[in-house]
């Protein structure tokens, strides 16, 4: 029997009312855009802020928007330097190169993956502007190593917390620890809308203000262009989705918490290496990620099974073609040159039965 990588059809079997519901009323009340303006995206907006513990969320029309946006908000631009982790989806960097700035890459930790606080410092310099810590495949980065870093070097910090929803951070939601946080709810992440979307949240009115202006052409009040912005607002539909779904969301969170402390029980003391989440932090496993040795073989046996999988990421974003111009080498980074050609990503999502994980456990441990 197949088993699937993630599957989003049995979350909208289980919500279907509530959810075409939500879709029907946007759809009478003719809401589709408008931004802050549009009640369904406010509500949204003030639960996801609430979800998190924050003053301020502000839609947008996904993650990557929300990364460049955050940036522009914080005034970070031409000839600035921002440090992003060498593993990631490539929105991280792509947002830094989009508003002029350079991405400087940073090596990952092996433990989680995710930016190696050790490694950052001595990539700072008079350039360096931002640092973009990634809580990658759901995992926290050492968040206070990182603020304690921008403190004494004066620098900004976007959490990009797309993979994160959720996630805890010494008791508090990854996202509200830096000066900004960045979400996508692109339908796989695990609050996701049956389209595009994002948003950033902050706790500083005046970065707040500043996001919501430019993601809708500079102004707060129509025909009021305060400066040139852009459209990236969140539509009416998918934040209707969304307050749906936030609803069902520490419960998914705790189905793929339960799910990994299967996976990882299967697999101590055994050839499959794991990942270990930060002491005092609570991961979310957006993606459950192992590290094996021959990974071609592995593949082959899920192949044959019929069992979905991923490879999150198969080359480090500083030897992509798109970041040639640097001129990287692979013992540049190490360790993600070596994570890179190791992991794989095993089916992960809340309503996963033991059985499928187990069968998955066992056939991959022999
Ligand atoms: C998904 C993702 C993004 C981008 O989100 P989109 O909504 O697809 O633009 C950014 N960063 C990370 C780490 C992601 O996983």
């Amino acid at each position: 029997m197949k088993i699937p990588f993630a599957d989003l059809h049995i979350q909208y079997v289980k919500l279907k009312n509530e959810i075409d519901a939500a879709i029907n009323n946007v759809i009478q009340d003719l809401a589709f855009v408008g931004g802050y303006n549009n009640k369904y995206v406010r509500s949204f907006e003030e639960n996801f802020a609430k979800f998190l513990d924050i003053k301020y969320c502000v839609g947008c029309a996904n993650g990557t928007d929300a990364i460049e946006i955050a940036l522009k908000a914080l005034g970070v631009g031409t000839g600035d330097e921002v440090i992003v982790p060498a593993i990631s989806w490539i929105s991280t960097s792509e947002a830094v190169s989009a508003v002029g700035a350079k991405p400087v890459f940073v090596d990952i930790s092996k433990s989680d993956c995710t930016i190696d606080i050790r490694k950052i410092e001595e990539k700072i310099n008079k350039k360096t502007k931002a640092i973009i810590p990634v809580h990658l495949y759901g995992f926290s980065a050492d968040m206070d190593a990182i603020m304690q870093l921008a403190k004494k070097y004066s620098l900004l910090v976007i959490e990009d917390s797309a993979q994160a929803h959720g996630t805890e951070y010494k008791g508090k939601k990854v996202g509200t620890i830096g000066h900004i946080g960045t979400f996508s709810f692109y339908p796989g992440k695990n609050l996701g809308a049956y389209g595009d979307a994002g948003c950033l949240v902050t706790n500083d009115d005046k970065i707040m203000n500043k996001a919501r202006m430019i993601a809708n052409h500079g102004q707060i009040v129509k025909h009021q262009h305060e400066i040139e912005g852009r459209n990236s607002r969140l539509d009416g539909l998918q934040a209707a989705i969304l307050d749906v779904k936030l609803r069902y969301l520490d419960e998914w969170n705790q189905l793929r918490r339960k799910n990994a402390e299967i996976y990882d029980s299967l697999f101590r003391n055994t050839k499959i290496e794991i990942f270990k989440a930060q002491t005092g932090t609570v991961p979310v496993y957006h993606l459950y990620v192992v590290k094996v040795k021959e990974r071609e073989g592995i593949e082959k046996i899920l192949k044959e099974n019929n069992i979905e999988f991923g490879i999150h990421y198969p080359t480090p974003l500083p030897f992509l073609k798109a970041y040639s111009y640097l001129n990287h080498s692979t013992a540049d980074f190490p360790v993600a040159d070596e994570v890179s050609k190791k992991i794989i990503s095993l089916p992960m999502f809340p309503e996963l039965s033991k059985e499928d994980i187990v069968r998955i456990g066992n056939m991959i441990c022999k």
